[in-house]
């Protein structure tokens, strides 16, 4: 089903009706004039900058900010209030919160002293005897430097290894800014609440749609788009098992976060890939290191052919990410030896920056201290997060407002308001979401002192102290009690619908 025109008129009527609302004037008001120098410094980065994050499409985050420091939870602004983060980067920054020291002292060492890019470097060999510590299930690995580039990597290595063309993903599920990446992505890119879902192929699988102008719609040669329908998700596998490449998964999707339903799933569709011999791919780009040290893979015991890990596999910020798996599939970008007799017979995922050595120190270092620590890192993350999630459980049957933190493992969430605490099916979850309100508890829990980025999201694991997570549940809770005494409608018209 989709919205009805009457709901979504008065959807937008309800909009118009807020915007006209005198608190919410006067939050805009107060949060302008607070920040009038970020204000200002954005729009005029606005004329000459498109890249910059607060400029990105579908984010649009109102009020951005310029920070000019930022150490473990807190970011200072350039008009100097301080903000406990959220956003941390997003996510990247979660395990140890910004600028944790023993990563700073060591990158430091290594500034002015390296070549750079392009050389082997010893930390290399460090990094990946660590990460063989955390995720012993990986054979060899390929360094790169964004969660795009390792699942575009982990494409063409499938590819290569098959000969064969076809990549199978799930609707929702969000693998990076490539081209086939942005076919029916995440729900607020393209579904609810602006457009219809596409609609069903005729074979039983998901109408492939581009999400972005500049992407031409995938031939079907390229992109199968699955549902997220166990039954006829491996029935679409198996009839295509000839021409599929590589099946690519979310390990946990945050646009559809039940792992309840999503984990036995992708169990089912890795024996299915093993069966078919189709290389099957976990994205663990938002996973890896967060849900244990092995990841969701290990965590939940699933098995791939490849990995793909980005976020906080690097540290402070510097762009790393790595696509790893079974060494017969990462052979395929490795040269035999004799230059040319790699013609025609290897694929390349290398490029000029990729595995540079601040970054790959910046990994190393900040990995190591998540090793020291790891007896206590989760078991404390997994604590603080269980004490919000107590909270907002007494905080809904005390008011009867559906607030809730939806999100996986003990690292990301999105505050929101929700009829429900679990949703079996990814469109009924997209169609319940209340963007409304998304965007305005954004910008109530900055007039609190909670930064997050253009949705209330929570990454945070070390970074976090219990002390900031308890402020953010008073905040957050209280933000809705304001919405409350407004009669904002927690639940929209329509709600579930999609
Ligand atoms: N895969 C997943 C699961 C992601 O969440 C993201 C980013 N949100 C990516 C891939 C792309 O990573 P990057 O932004 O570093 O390219």
């Amino acid at each position: 089903m989709t919205t009805t025109a009457a709901e979504a008129t008065s959807v937008e009527s309800l909009v118009g009706d807020l915007l006209s609302q005198q608190w919410l004037i006067d939050l805009f008001t107060e949060l302008t004039e607070r920040q009038t120098r970020s204000v200002a410094a954005t729009g005029r980065l606005r004329e000459v900058d498109a890249s910059t994050h607060v400029f990105w499409p579908f984010h649009s985050p109102q009020f951005p900010l310029v920070v000019t420091e930022a150490h473990g939870s807190r970011i200072t602004d350039l008009d100097g209030n301080d903000y406990i983060d959220c956003h941390l980067g997003f996510g990247a920054q979660a395990l140890h919160g910004h600028s944790p020291e023993p990563v700073v002292e060591f990158v430091k060492e290594q500034l002015g002293a390296t070549t750079g890019n392009g050389y082997c470097h010893p930390v290399e060999a460090q990094l990946v005897d660590l990460l063989h510590e955390f995720v012993p299930h990986v054979e060899k690995f390929a360094f790169l430097n964004s969660g795009t580039d390792a699942t575009a990597a982990a494409i063409r290595l499938a590819r290569a290894h098959t000969g064969r063309r076809m990549v199978a993903k799930f609707e929702g599920s969000l693998h990076g800014v490539h081209d086939l990446g942005m076919h029916n992505t995440a729900f607020w890119y393209h579904g609810h609440p602006t457009q219809p879902f596409p609609g069903e192929t005729p074979e039983g699988g998901i109408e492939r749609q581009s999400a972005l102008t500049g992407v031409p719609v995938a031939d079907p040669r390229d992109l199968l788009v699955l549902p997220n329908d166990p039954v006829r998700a491996l029935e679409l596998i198996e009839r295509h098992k000839h021409e599929l490449a590589c099946v690519l998964t979310e390990a946990a999707s945050s646009s559809f976060p039940f792992v309840e339903h999503t984990v036995p799933l992708l169990k089912a569709v890795s024996e299915a890939c093993r069966r078919a011999r189709v290389p099957f791919v976990l994205d663990e780009v938002l996973t890896g290191f967060r849900y244990g040290p092995g990841g969701a893979a290990a965590h939940f015991g699933i098995e791939a052919d490849l990995y793909c890990y980005g976020k906080v596999i690097s540290g402070l910020g510097i762009p790393l990410s790595a696509v790893g798996g079974r060494a017969a599939l990462l052979d395929h970008t490795q040269t035999s030896g004799l230059p040319l007799t790699d013609i025609g017979r290897k694929t390349c995922v290398q490029t000029t920056h990729a595995g540079n050595h601040l970054a790959l120190s910046a990994s190393y270092a900040s990995l190591r201290l998540l090793h020291e620590q790891r007896d206590t890192y989760y078991t404390e993350t997994r604590a603080k997060v269980a004490m919000v999630q107590q909270r907002l459980a007494d905080f809904r049957s005390r008011t009867a407002i559906p607030l809730r933190l939806v999100g996986f493992g003990d690292f990301i969430g999105s505050f929101g308001f929700l009829e429900k605490e679990s949703y079996d099916d990814y469109r009924s979850f997209a169609g319940s979401v209340n963007p409304i309100a998304f965007f305005l508890l954004t910008l109530m829990l900055r007039k609190r002192g909670f930064y997050t980025l253009s949705l209330p999201m929570l990454f945070t694991g070390g970074a976090h102290s219990t002390e900031d997570l308890e402020a953010l549940v008073t905040a957050v809770t209280d933000s809705a009690l304001e919405l409350d005494k407004h009669g904002f409608p927690f639940i929209l018209p329509g709600a579930g619908q999609q």
